[in-house]
């Protein structure tokens, strides 16, 4: 029986790539020596493959930036204005994925995007009239020879074209039909290319084949693989999916003359019922993505055996991760401050591989040692369970889940509370960071600052920042969050349940990591988190200050899930912690509190019929749980990143908090009509100004931003508010920002006044 995998993370299980990209962006290392550190990479990737028996290394998963990207260049799909920098093939990619910025030119990165329902972002291809494919896949046939001569037969992999086709952005105009033959043409290439070198496999990743298929779309797959397939002679051709099961088209797709397809049995729910409904060629190989390759547990073999049994009589099965290992970090190996028996639970991408080999040895040679050692694994207690919690869970009633008043009728009493003007300004809640803040928090977390200096630090800092806040006339005030470092983290490690590990970086994009926290057990507060700062900064000034919580979807959405209790058992267990701390800031004298849920979009399934049932149904619900038993006059914000929930406004107004922000400046403002057309309730701060870049918006431009939401929004419904994250900018650009959507907001509620009267 073959084992398998899709790809393995490039970034190094020390970030090598990264620091080594870092070094030369900063000019202090050449190519040459960048493409040492790869070609390293690329070799150890290989032989930790082999090592674990993996029949057919995966080349060409190694990318500099971003795998999407690496095939645009591959197919010449270049905007002009980054082909006129003149740069080497590197730069210009480089220049796609960051921006070129010389004394002559200035040119933009490109966009970019969440790559499904992952955290990594991928570079969107540009298609425009201008376009032309012209087939390049020098990358991929290098790898696949550096591979050879180091001694290993790969199996080269790389985005499909229909994928590329869904993912691409179209300028007016162009539509697919444009660039669809050259499209097949440059594949056609790439099996000719592959073919003369002796390549035995090539794996085609089509992962756009598990979001919604309209009819056309599900044709133009065909199209484009009937017409594909006529070449490729001796080749053998993978057809890789992964996220998701293909239930629009698995019938017609098993037709086809690919020689493996790969599905996902782990995110595809409906996977094994296709299997079993519609059967599997016996012709092909079924490639069975049972290795998790998006969560850190181990694989419960027993599971796994069930599973593929439940497969019926398929003897032609190759065992796979369930899709890229890039979304898990490296390797357990370094973490050295984790105990072996809580390492012994975790799978990291490298262990994956030994999961891959060990389930293939039980599945043929009934191996029962490796079973026996697995099923002990799972049978002992990992955690204790925590029977009160559980208890509280099932004891919930709906009435847990309501806040009373409703929203129109404790508007009353909050407009009373807090007394504010016409248009309130607020920021999202966070300062800049300076280097001085982030350097005391080091010095803390190391030992060298006593906590008492550390306290009197950030004491000192928060009433800055009131005063500043204060000063430029803001409304409603924040403390600054200059304690926090992450907004999950912060959390995690003040909350029992939560594991942090040292070295678990997995890439988000580019040279960007992301080291998500692991839920371990169940999740309590053992004390109050954040009403220390929060009451400080309310004793220091008479405007009301903001408590600032994150809110336990995204909490769990930027962690590691557990996998032995559902996400929704676990997301009520952070709700509840997360309750506990709203009615103590409330306690505490805290009128408004804002309860950030930044990533709740960011998770909802890829089908729009799994939308309910798989996710709002319970996240939703568990975002009320947070804040039912507030007081009707205390406020409750929430954050959105993001306006992009056009299509969820009815659940997003069901989360039934007072006032929502969302980064909005960069959109159109068409979120903005879909709100009214939806009579949406809750009060809204679209960010009237983009902080992510270091300009400064002049009072005029937001005060005409103000006027477009004013046109489409009663006033009464409209707080100002920026974009969220100022923590990434200086003060430099924030006081005069701030300044200007102050004095633009109060020019807009004058001209407002006057006119109504
Ligand atoms: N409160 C955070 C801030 O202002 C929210 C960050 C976010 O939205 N990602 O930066
Ligand atoms: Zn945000």
């Amino acid at each position: 029986m073959k084992k398998s995998i899709i790809a393995f993370p490039r970034i190094g299980s020390n970030r090598e790539l990264k620091f080594a990209l870092e070094k030369y962006f900063r000019k202090e290392i050449s190519e040459a020596e960048l493409q040492i550190v790869a070609k390293e990479l690329r070799l150890e990737s290989w032989k930790s493959q082999k090592e674990a028996g993996i029949d057919y290394p995966i080349s060409n998963d190694f990318s500099f930036y971003d795998q999407t990207l690496d095939l645009s260049i591959a197919l010449g799909v270049i905007p002009e204005r980054y082909k006129k920098l003149k740069l080497n093939e590197l730069d210009t990619l480089f220049a796609l994925a960051r921006g070129f910025q010389d004394e002559e030119n200035d040119v933009k990165a490109r966009p970019m995007k969440k790559w499904f329902n992952t955290n990594y972002h991928y570079i969107v291809p540009e298609i425009s009239k201008e376009t032309v494919i012209k087939a390049n896949f020098s990358k991929l046939l290098n790898e696949y020879q550096e591979a050879k001569t180091a001694g290993f037969e790969t199996r080269p992999t790389i985005i499909g074209p229909y994928t590329f086709l869904i993912l691409a952005d179209y300028l007016s105009g162009v539509t697919e039909d444009a660039i669809l033959s050259d499209l097949i043409g440059a594949y056609t290439v790439l099996f000719d290319q592959l073919n003369n070198l002796g390549g035995e496999w090539l794996q085609i990743e089509e992962p756009a084949l598990v979001l919604d298929q309209t009819e056309e779309e599900q044709q133009l797959f065909i199209k484009i693989y009937q017409e594909l397939l006529k070449n490729k002679n001796k080749l053998k051709v993978l057809l890789q999916t992964y996220f998701g099961d293909l239930r629009d088209s698995y019938q017609e797709i098993i037709k086809l003359d690919f020689d493996g397809i790969g599905l996902d049995f782990v995110e595809g729910r409906e996977s094994v019922k296709l299997v079993q409904k519609y059967g599997f060629p016996q012709d092909k190989l079924l490639f069975a993505g049972v290795v998790n390759g998006k969560n850190i547990w181990r694989n419960h073999y027993q599971k796994t055996l069930s599973l593929l049994k439940d497969l019926g009589n398929i003897d032609n099965i190759v065992i796979n991760t369930s899709c890229s290992l890039q979304h898990v970090p490296v390797t357990t190996e370094n973490e050295i401050k984790l105990s072996k028996e809580i390492l012994n639970h975790f799978a990291f991408a490298k262990e994956k591989l030994v999961e891959v080999s060990e389930i293939s040895e039980i599945y043929v040679k009934k191996n029962t040692s490796l079973l026996d050692k697995n099923i002990a694994l799972f049978d002992k207690n990992r955690v204790q369970e925590n029977i009160q919690l559980k208890q509280k869970i099932t004891h919930l009633t709906d009435k847990d889940f309501i806040r009373t008043p409703s929203l129109v009728e404790r508007r009353a009493d909050q407009i009373k509370a807090l007394r504010l003007p016409l248009l309130p300004t607020t920021t999202i809640g966070s300062f800049p960071q300076t280097p001085e803040v982030r350097k005391a928090r080091l010095q803390y977390k190391r030992g060298e600052l006593s906590k008492s200096d550390y306290e009197a630090f950030l004491e000192e800092k928060i009433k800055e920042c009131l005063e500043l806040q204060d000063n430029i006339g803001l409304d409603v005030l924040a403390h600054g969050e200059f304690e926090r470092n992450d907004m999950v983290e912060y959390f995690g490690e003040q909350l029992d349940g939560y594991i942090f590990t040292q070295k678990a970086w997995v890439q988000s994009y580019g040279t960007r990591c992301v080291k998500p926290p692991i839920v371990w057990g169940d999740i309590t507060r053992p004390q109050a988190m954040t009403v220390r700062w929060s009451a400080y900064a309310q004793s220091q000034t008479s405007k009301p200050v903001k408590g600032m919580l994150t809110g336990p979807v995204t909490i769990l959405n930027w962690s590691f899930p557990r996998e032995d209790i559902s996400l929704k058992e676990s997301t009520l267990q952070l709700a509840l912690a997360v309750q506990e701390e709203v009615l103590d800031l409330e306690k505490a004298g805290i009128k408004i509190i804002q309860i950030d849920e930044a990533a709740l979009r960011e998770k909802l399934p890829l089908r729009r019929s799994d939308w309910y049932s798989e996710y709002l149904d319970w996240s939703i619900p568990a975002f009320r749980l947070v804040h039912s038993k507030v007081k009707a006059e205390t406020q409750i914000h929430t954050h959105m990143c993001y306006s992009e929930f056009e299509d969820i406004i009815p659940s997003i107004d069901a989360m039934n908090a007072d006032v929502i922000s969302f980064e909005a400046s960069r959109s159109q403002l068409s979120i903005i009509d879909a709100l009214k057309a939806h009579h949406f309730q809750t009060l809204v701060g679209p960010g009237v100004y983009d902080i992510h870049s270091p300009r400064i918006p002049s009072s005029q431009e937001i005060k005409i931003q103000l006027e477009k939401i004013l046109n489409k929004l009663p006033i009464e419904q409209v707080w100002v508010t920026p974009d969220c994250g100022l923590k990434t900018r200086g003060n430099k650009e924030t006081i005069p920002s701030l300044t200007h959507l102050v004095e633009a907001t109060k020019e807009v509620r004058k001209e407002k006044i006057t006119y109504d009267k």
